[in-house]
Formats: structure tokens, C-alpha cells, sequence
């Protein structure tokens, strides 16, 4: 093996887990080969999740703004129309941009970018199968690492009994790209997925039904967010569809019919297209983790590692939604730097008390730290302070009168425990709230603080105020 190159480390996959690990690594010193096996890189949250989904929200928005509320602005429209083939061009590209940044980002930081599938030959060994379209040129190959960085991602689970067609029973990646505007569109899933492309094809015209087993909505969410967010969405037109479960689903010529049971009852539900965003398995397969003694969850499949994301061999590191906690780009990125930060010997870490969550539905919900009911639940003394966007200037001016922020401190200390956010622009709000958390801040800290005006972020530091009891604003 004379002259064969031995990298420092090898990523495997270009998610927002792989890609940002290797800009980080080749930032550190280290030589960088990172594997794709799909044409594009930029893994699943810049070709079928987050971004898609994103452009496709805001493009629904629009028309959604178009129809209902741009004549209380004073401006009338006509008759709006939609294009849909157009609109999913735009998608298209805006993918495309970013995805090919992903290319920039890598070749500029010299990283070396290998196309096929990986799988483990060894503790320092990856052999890489070139899709078969290449294969009449490129051959097998066996790539060398000092250290070797899975982040391979995850899949969208289908229901036991309710496999994917891929054209009536479908994941997330089919619903981000339908040709048409479906008649009746189920969604099985309350989570953040399903809310999101409910919402987008119920503003593009779609009568759109969503399923849950649990009682509430978002589970994640705090409770009342939860609620508002759910009677927000119903007033929109959505309908849902709670403490029920999807058990059989019967794909006929024109649509699917559901079996769904509700408590001890049985009902029947026919729709033209069923969507299932019940939750993702970690993508293992293939991989060679058993020979290579890699350990696995035996219940949810997700790579065990240490706090070093090192795997049980030493040598093996995996991240992202590869292995347990929240399966969120942002939570990706950070294991991957953290993860080439201790291979470097520097102090990488991942704070999992503050990684922030956002639903993109509109209004938005965000939130990072404890819910309420978490709080009561580990018997923590606590305030809660409230503010609703109606009395914020910025949200009157746009219109956005739904939703509050919600914060919750500790009782004693007035340390910031957990921000909730339902309402315009949540998504960058949240943002002060998770520095707010990484800091130890307490609710005096944010309430002193002068928040620029008229802004949606003065509801935070109204709700801050709250907690001492002297919000200027509140009625
Ligand atoms: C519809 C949807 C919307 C979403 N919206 C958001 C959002 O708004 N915000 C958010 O934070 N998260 C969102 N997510 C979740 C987010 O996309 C994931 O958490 C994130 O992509 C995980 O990053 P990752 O790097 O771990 O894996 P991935 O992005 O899944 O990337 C893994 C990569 O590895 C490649 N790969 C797999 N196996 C091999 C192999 N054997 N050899 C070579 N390459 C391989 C894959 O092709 C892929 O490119 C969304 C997900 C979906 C489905």
C-alpha cells in the first residue's frame, strides 16, 4: 500500500452534519474526503426537507396572503392565480443554489468530494461503490483514514402494515414535489413535518385532514402553545383529527381509504393521497456497523456514541440524526463540529439544553428549554409571564395579532428555564431567547434590556417583564 493516501478523516454523507464537519476539519488542518451517494450533495435538509419545505411555505404563503389579506392592506389583486408548476420551479432552484454552494463550500476548504456509497472495511477503512450509472468508469475503491465520520442521516419510517407507494402513500420527499393540488390530503403525524406540508397544500387549495394518536398536536410543544397552535390552524380551514390511529389503508383507483380507530370505534376515511410524517429511522443499513462491532440502540437503530460522538471503535465517530436526540439540521451542524473539535483535542461540545425548535407553520411556533409541563413534572419552583403579539406595535402593523410568547423562569433564581413562541416571525425570535439559556440568563437580564421598537421581539421582553409582575403593556 506504498503511496496510498491516508486522510486524517473521512465523512461519510453530505448533510448538514457531514458537510459542515468536513469545512470544519480542513479549518482545523486536517485532510478531508467526504462521500455522497446521491448526485447532489447537501444530504436530506437542502434536497427534500428543510429547504424545500421552507421555500415552498413562504411561495404558499404568498398566494395565501394574496387571496386573504392583501386587500386590507389596500391593495387589491384581482383574481389571483396559482401556478404551481412555477412555483415548484422556483423551489427547484432555490435547491439547486444552495446545494451547489454546498460543492463551493467543500472545494474551497479542499475537501476532497467522492461520489458513491460508503460501507466500513475496517476501523481506518471505508470502500466506496460508485452508483451504477458510473460504474462502467469508476471502480470500487477503498479509501484510508486516521479517523472516520458517519453522518448518513435518516429516512421517513413508513406505519407497520402501510408501506410507501411513492404515488398515493407517500413520504415527505413525494409531497414536495405533486405535480397537482390533491383533493383531500391525510396526513398521518402532528409533528413538525406533517403541520408544515399540511399547511402548505391547504393554502394551495387542498382539504387537508391530519391524524394523531396523541391527544395534542406538536407534541414536543408546550401544552398551550400547542392548543393555540391547533385552534389557529383550525380557524385556517385544517382539520384534525386526534387520539386516533391510522390501521389499515387501502389504495383503491382513485384514492387510498383509511381504517382509523378512535378509542374502541372503527371509521372509515377516504382521501386521494395519504401522507405519512410519523418520524425517521437512522439510515444503518449497509453500512458494515455489526461487522465492525459498531453498537446500535437495539430499539430506535440510532449509533451510540460518547460525548465525544466517538463511537464504541475508537477510531468510528458518528452525528446527526445518526444518532439519539432531536433529528434537526441545526443539531446535525453543531455534533459535527463538536465532533472535529475533540479529534483535534480541542473542547468540542453540544449544550442539548438549548437547541431550539421550530414548527413553520403561520404563525410560527419556536421554543428552546423546558416546557411547562416538564417544569411542573421535576417539581422545579417556576413563574410563567405571558404576552400576547396584540399588544406589540410590529405585530399590529402587519396584521399578526395570534399568539404569544410564553417564558418560564425559575421560581427562586428568575433563571430563564424555557421560551415558547407562537407568532409572527417565532423562527428568529427564538434565536435571543437560546442565547438567553446559554448564558444562564434570568428573566430580569431580558426584561432590562432595550429590544428595538416597534419589533416582535418587545413581546419577549414584555412576557420578561411579567414575570416580576410590571410588563408595561400588558392590560
Ligand atoms: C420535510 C422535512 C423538513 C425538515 N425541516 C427541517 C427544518 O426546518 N429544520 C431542521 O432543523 N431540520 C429539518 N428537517 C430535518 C433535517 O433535514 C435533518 O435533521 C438533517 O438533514 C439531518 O442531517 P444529517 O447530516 O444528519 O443527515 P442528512 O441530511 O440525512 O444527510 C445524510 C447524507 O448521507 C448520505 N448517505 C447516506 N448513506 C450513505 C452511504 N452509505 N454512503 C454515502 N452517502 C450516504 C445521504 O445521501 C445524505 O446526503 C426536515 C426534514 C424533513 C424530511
Amino acid at each position: 500500500m506504498a503511496g496510498k493516501k491516508i486522510y486524517d478523516l473521512i465523512v461519510v454523507g453530505s448533510g448538514p452534519g457531514g458537510y459542515v464537519a468536513a469545512v470544519r476539519a480542513a479549518q482545523l488542518g486536517m485532510t478531508v474526503a467526504c462521500i455522497e451517494k446521491e448526485p447532489r450533495l447537501g444530504g436530506v435538509c437542502l434536497n427534500v426537507g428543510c429547504i424545500p419545505s421552507k421555500a415552498l411555505l413562504d411561495s404558499s404563503e404568498y398566494y395565501h396572503l394574496a387571496q386573504h389579506h392583501f386587500s386590507a392592506h389596500g391593495i387589491q389583486t384581482g383574481n389571483v392565480r396559482l401556478d404551481l408548476k412555477a412555483m415548484m420551479a422556483r423551489k427547484n432552484q432555490v435547491v439547486k443554489e444552495l446545494t451547489e454552494n454546498v460543492n463551493r463550500l467543500l472545494e474551497g476548504h479542499k475537501v476532497q468530494i467522492v461520489r458513491g456509497t460508503a460501507a466500513l472495511k475496517g476501523n481506518d477503512r471505508v470502500e466506496v461503490t460508485p452508483a451504477p450509472k458510473t460504474a462502467a468508469k469508476a471502480r470500487r475503491r477503498v479509501l484510508q483514514a486516521k479517523a472516520i465520520l458517519l453522518a448518513t442521516g435518516s429516512t421517513a419510517s413508513a406505519i407497520p402494515g402501510i408501506a410507501f407507494d411513492g404515488k398515493k402513500i407517500i413520504s415527505s420527499t413525494e409531497a414536495l414535489s405533486f405535480t397537482t393540488v390533491p383533493k383531500h390530503l391525510a396526513v398521518v403525524g402532528g409533528s413538525y413535518i406533517g403541520l408544515e406540508l399540511g399547511s402548505v397544500w391547504h393554502r394551495l387549495g387542498a382539504k387537508v385532514t391530519i391524524i394523531e394518536m396523541l391527544p395534542q398536536i406538536a407534541p414536543a410543544s408546550d401544552g398551550q402553545v400547542a392548543r393555540t397552535l391547533e385552534r389557529i390552524l383550525k380557524e385556517q380551514g385544517l382539520s384534525f383529527r386526534l387520539k386516533t390511529r391510522v390501521e389499515k389503508a387501502k389504495v383503491l383507483q382513485k384514492g387510498v381509504q383509511l381504517t382509523l380507530s378512535v378509542g374502541d370505534k372503527k371509521e372509515k376515511l377516504s382521501c386521494d393521497r395519504l401522507l405519512l410524517a410519523v418520524g425517521r429511522k437512522p439510515n444503518t443499513k449497509g453500512l458494515g456497523l455489526e461487522k465492525m462491532g459498531v453498537q446500535t440502540d437495539p430499539r430506535s437503530g440510532h449509533i451510540l456514541v460518547d460525548e465525544c460522538y466517538r463511537t464504541s471503535v475508537p477510531t468510528i465517530y458518528a452525528i446527526g440524526d445518526l444518532t439519539p436526540g432531536p433529528m434537526l439540521a441545526h443539531k446535525a451542524s453543531a455534533e459535527g463540529i463538536a465532533a472535529v473539535e475533540c479529534m483535534a483535542g480541542l473542547p468540542g461540545e453540544v449544550n442539548y439544553d438549548a437547541v431550539p425548535a421550530v414548527v413553520y407553520t403561520w404563525p410560527e411556533v419556536a421554543s428552546v428549554g423546558l416546557t411547562e409541563e416538564q417544569v411542573k413534572a421535576r417539581g422545579i419552583p417556576y413563574c410563567v409571564g405571558t404576552f400576547p403579539f396584540s399588544g406589540a406595535g410590529r405585530a399590529r402593523c402587519m396584521g399578526e395579532k395570534d399568539g404569544f410568547v410564553k417564558l418560564i423562569a425559575h421560581g427562586k433564581s428568575d433563571r430563564v428555564l424555557g421560551v415558547h413562541i407562537i407568532g409572527p416571525r417565532a423562527a428568529d425570535m427564538i434565536a435571543e431567547c437560546v442565547l438567553a439559556l446559554e448564558f444562564n440568563a434570568s428573566a430580569e437580564d431580558i426584561s432590562r434590556t432595550t429590544h428595538g421598537h416597534p419589533t416582535f421581539s418587545e413581546a419577549l421582553q414584555e412576557a420578561a417583564l411579567g414575570i416580576r409582575k410590571c410588563s408595561i403593556y400588558a392590560s
